[in-house]
């Protein structure tokens, strides 16, 4: 498994935050995660990733809100 400083290319994926190594307690602004797809480790930095993972969160939040409504027939 391979470590990167960027974000794999996984559509819909979300990241995990795992354990950091020592080593990278030296980079504070980064953070590990683990991608929810390929499970690519990913040393990214906290602010774009936190980012990433809202925008993940709010976008299937909008997705469920915008599914047509079970009760059958629409008011309009
Ligand atoms: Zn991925």
């Amino acid at each position: 498994m391979s470590l990167s400083l960027n974000r794999c290319s996984c559509a819909g994926a979300e990241y995990a935050r795992i354990t950091r190594s020592a080593w990278m307690r030296l980079f504070p602004s980064r953070r590990l995660y683990q991608c929810s797809e390929c499970h690519a480790r990913i040393f990214g930095l906290k602010k774009e990733m936190d980012a990433l993972n809202w925008a993940m969160t709010t976008a299937k939040f909008f997705a469920a809100a915008a599914k047509p409504s079970p009760s059958g027939k629409s008011r309009f």
